[in-house]
C-alpha cells in the first residue's frame, strides 16, 4: 500500500499526498493557475525545488513571484547557471568555478581557456543571446544526488580542475547535489526553478566584467568574472537600469571631483585628502552634530590614536580583530646603514580600529556612583582599519575614518529610556539632514556568541521595548527583526536611511554590551554600596563622517541645502563697470557669514550662469550697471532656469543669511 503524507498548507488545511508526490503536484491539485505561478516550495520553512518529492509529513507553502525576495533570489541563481552554460557553449575549454546570486543579480567566475584572455564587455551581447536561446529551449533543471567521488571524477574528466579541487573539501560521505540542464551539470545546493522557460528572457542583462581571484585569495589564479542583473520582468529591469544610470550621475567620486571636494591617491590607500570645499561640509556637519550631542547631555572626549597591543589583548581585539589592525613597533628606526632598520623585538602598539576600550578606560578613572549614570561619552574618533585594497570604494569605504562614536554607561533600569531618547534624537537628526524616510531593524543573536541566553533575552527585549516606547516599531518605520545578524557580543539596532533614488544606507547603530565592561572591569557603586557592572551602549548616528558625506553627496547629487553648500553664493558681474559694486556685495555677504565668491571675469553672463550651475552653487547674484546704481541685486537660484528676483542688497543679504541658518538653529 502506498504511504500517504500529510501536507499542511498555509490556510490551515491538510492534504493527503501519496509518497513520491511533489509540491508541484499539490499546486496542480489546487488549480492550474497556481501550478503555473509556483516557482519553488517552502518545506517546513526551507526553500526547495518544486519537483523534489516530499520525504514525510510537511508544512508546505508555495513560492510565487508575489514572494518577491525569494523569487528574485531563485531566478538570479538560475540565471547564474544559464550564464555558465552559455559561456561554456560559446567558449569551449572555459572552466567554471562559482556563481552566486547577488543583491541585484548574479555573477559567475570563469577560468578562460588557455591562450584566451579574460572576457570583455564585447563578449556580453553574444552570451546574452545564447542565454536567451537556452531559455527558449525550456529545459528542465533537474536535481541529482551524487557521491563526492562521482563528482570529482566527473569534473576531472571534463577538465574542470577548480570544481574538482573544491569538491574534495566537502566532507567525505556527504551527499552532493548537482543540477542538470540537458547535458550541462553544475555542483549546486539549489533550489532552482523547474525549468529554464520560467525565466523572462527580457528581464536580465549582463552588465560588466572584472577580475577576481580564485576563492578571493591574491596568491591564487586570476579568474574572469561576468556580472549580470536579473529581475522578474522587463518593467523591473528597466526601472533598475534607470536607477543605475541615476546612481552613476550621482557617484560621489565624480561629483567630488567636479566640485573639488576631495581626492584619493594610491600613496594613501583608503585615506581621504579633503580639499577646502569638501572640508567645509565636514566642518558644518561636525558643528551641527556637536550642538545636537551637547544638547542631549553627551560629554565629548578625545582618546589616544596608539595604544599598546597589550591593552588590545585585554579588550579582546588583538585576538579577534588583529587582522584588521595596523600594528606599529614602539621603536626608533635605526639610521645606521649596517643595522636593520627595525630590530623586530620592540613592543607593539596598534592604531585604534575603534574607540570603545579607550572610553571604558576614561570611565574607569575615579569612582562613579549610580547617581552619576548615565554617563555619555562621545568622540569624533579617528580610527584605522586595514581593509583589503579591493574592498575600498571612494570615500564610502576607507581605511582611515572618523566616527561620530559614542558609548553610554547605564544601569540596567535606565536602558530602555536611554535607547528611547536615542531613537528620538536620530529621528530629528536624519530629518534635519534631509532624510525623511528610514527603517529601524533589530539584529538578533547569532549562532556563535558570547554571554548567556538570559543576557540575550534581556538585551533583545529591552531594545524591542525601547523602540516600542518611541512608537517606532511600526511598518511606517520599516520595523523588522533580523534573526542571526547581531554582533557576537550583543544585539544591534540599525537605522537604514532611504536616499533620493530609493537606495538604502545603514548608518545609525545602537548595541547593548555587557561583555566589554566585564573584560575591562568597569564598575559603579550602587545604592547598596556594592560594585555593579554598568551596561555599555555602543552607538553611532552618522557612522563615519567620510561615508556619511559620501551618502549626502549622492543623496543631494551635489546640490546641498544652503547651510551645507561649500560655496553658498557667487556674485557675478555683467559688465566690468560693476566690479567695485560686486566686491561690495561679496563683502556684505561674507560679513553675514555667507561663503561667497565673486566672478569678475570678462565672460558672457550666460556662460557664468551655466558654469556656476554646473558647480552646483545654490545662489547666484547677478550685478550690472543698473544694480550698482540702484543698490540692488538680481538673485537666481540653481535649477530655477531663467527666473530671477530683483531685490535691494540689504534685503538679499538678510534673506540669504536667514536661509543659511542650520536647521537646528532656526
Ligand atoms: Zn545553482
Ligand atoms: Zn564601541
Amino acid at each position: 500500500m502506498t504511504r500517504m503524507f500529510k501536507i499542511a498548507l498555509p490556510d490551515g488545511s491538510v492534504r493527503e499526498m501519496p509518497e513520491g508526490s511533489t509540491p508541484a503536484d499539490v499546486a496542480a491539485a489546487i488549480g492550474p493557475g497556481l501550478a503555473k505561478a509556483a516557482l519553488a516550495a517552502r518545506i517546513d520553512g526551507e526553500m526547495r525545488d518544486l519537483n523534489r518529492p516530499f520525504e514525510g509529513d510537511a508544512a508546505l507553502s508555495l513560492v510565487t513571484s508575489r514572494d518577491e525576495k525569494d523569487a528574485l533570489e531563485l531566478i538570479r541563481h538560475d540565471f547564474a547557471h544559464l550564464l555558465a552554460e552559455a559561456v561554456q557553449n560559446l567558449f569551449p575549454g572555459t572552466q567554471i568555478t562559482f556563481g552566486p546570486a547577488t543583491e541585484d543579480g548574479f555573477y559567475y567566475d570563469f577560468a578562460p581557456a588557455s591562450g584566451r584572455g579574460p572576457f570583455t564587455e564585447e563578449d556580453l551581447p553574444g552570451i546574452e543571446d545564447e542565454m536567451r536561446r537556452l531559455i527558449a529551449r525550456d529545459e528542465p533543471l533537474v536535481r541529482e544526488v551524487w557521491t563526492r567521488d562521482q563528482v570529482r571524477q566527473y569534473f576531472e574528466k571534463s577538465g574542470e580542475a577548480f570544481k574538482a579541487e573544491w569538491v574534495m573539501e566537502l566532507p567525505e560521505g556527504e551527499q552532493i547535489t548537482m543540477y542538470r540542464t540537458g547535458d550541462w551539470v553544475d555542483l549546486c545546493r539549489g533550489p532552482h526553478l523547474a525549468s529554464t522557460g520560467k525565466l523572462d528572457p527580457q528581464a536580465f542583462k549582463l552588465t560588466r566584467v572584472s577580475g577576481a581571484y580564485w576563492r578571493g585569495d591574491p596568491k591564487n589564479p586570476m579568474l574572469s568574472r561576468i556580472y549580470g542583473t536579473a529581475w522578474l520582468n522587463k518593467k523591473q529591469l528597466d526601472a533598475y537600469l534607470v536607477r543605475l544610470e541615476e546612481a552613476a550621475k550621482r557617484d560621489h567620486r565624480k561629483i567630488g571631483q567636479e566640485m573639488d571636494l576631495f581626492h584619493l591617491q594610491p600613496e594613501a590607500q583608503g585615506s581621504v585628502f579633503w580639499h577646502p570645499k569638501g572640508f567645509v561640509i565636514w566642518r558644518e556637519l561636525e558643528a551641527y552634530m556637536r550642538r545636537r550631542l551637547d544638547a542631549a547631555g553627551n560629554l565629548e572626549i578625545k582618546t589616544p590614536q596608539l595604544m599598546s597591543a597589550k591593552q588590545w589583548e585585554r579588550s579582546g581585539h588583538w585576538g579577534k580583530y588583529r587582522e584588521n589592525m595596523f600594528a606599529v613597533p614602539d621603536e626608533v628606526p635605526s639610521t645606521d646603514d649596517e643595522a636593520p632598520i627595525l630590530s623586530g623585538d620592540a613592543d607593539l602598539l596598534a592604531l585604534k580600529p575603534m574607540n570603545c576600550p579607550a572610553h571604558v578606560l576614561v570611565f574607569k578613572q575615579g569612582i562613579t556612583s549610580y547617581r552619576d549614570l548615565p554617563v555619555r561619552y562621545v568622540e569624533m574618533g579617528c580610527c584605522h582599519r586595514n581593509e583589503p585594497h579591493g574592498a575600498l570604494h571612494g570615500i564610502l569605504r576607507v581605511r582611515q575614518f572618523t566616527q561620530d562614536d559614542g558609548h553610554i554607561f547605564v544601569r540596567e533600569d535606565q536602558l530602555i529610556e536611554e535607547v528611547r531618547e536615542f531613537c528620538e534624537l536620530l529621528d530629528s537628526v536624519y530629518r534635519d539632514l534631509g532624510f525623511d524616510s528610514y527603517a529601524i531593524k533589530l539584529a538578533l543573536r547569532p549562532d556563535e556568541r558570547f554571554g548567556s541566553d538570559a543576557m540575550w533575552d534581556w538585551s533583545e527585549q529591552s531594545l524591542r521595548d525601547a523602540v516600542h516606547a518611541a512608537g517606532r516599531d511600526t511598518p511606517e518605520y520599516g520595523w523588522e527583526e533580523l534573526p542571526g545578524e547581531g554582533a557576537f557580543y550583543a544585539p544591534k539596532l540599525e537605522w537604514h536611511l532611504t536616499d533620493a533614488i530609493g537606495r538604502t544606507w545603514q548608518v545609525g547603530t545602537m548595541q547593548t554590551d555587557t561583555v566589554l565592561p566585564e573584560r575591562l572591569d568597569a564598575s559603579y557603586i550602587g545604592e547598596d554600596g556594592e560594585k555593579h557592572r554598568p551596561v555599555m551602549l555602543h552607538r553611532a548616528i552618522l557612522g563615519t563622517f567620510e561615508r556619511f558625506i559620501g551618502i549626502l553627496i549622492e543623496h543631494y547629487a551635489g546640490k546641498f541645502p544652503l547651510w551645507l553648500a561649500p560655496v553658498q553664493a557667487v556674485v557675478a558681474t555683467i559688465v566690468s563697470d560693476a566690479d567695485a559694486y560686486a566686491g561690495e556685495v561679496a563683502a556684505k555677504l561674507a560679513a553675514a557669514g555667507i561663503r561667497v565668491e565673486a566672478d569678475l571675469r570678462n565672460e558672457k553672463i550666460n556662460y557664468k550662469v551655466r558654469e556656476h550651475s554646473l558647480a552646483k552653487v545654490p545662489l547666484l547674484l547677478v550685478v550690472g550697471k543698473r544694480e550698482a546704481d540702484e543698490g540692488t541685486v538680481a538673485l537666481r537660484r540653481m535649477d530655477s532656469e531663467d527666473r530671477q528676483q530683483m531685490m535691494s542688497l540689504d534685503d538679499a543679504v538678510a534673506m540669504i543669511a536667514a536661509e543659511a541658518v542650520p536647521p537646528d538653529l532656526r
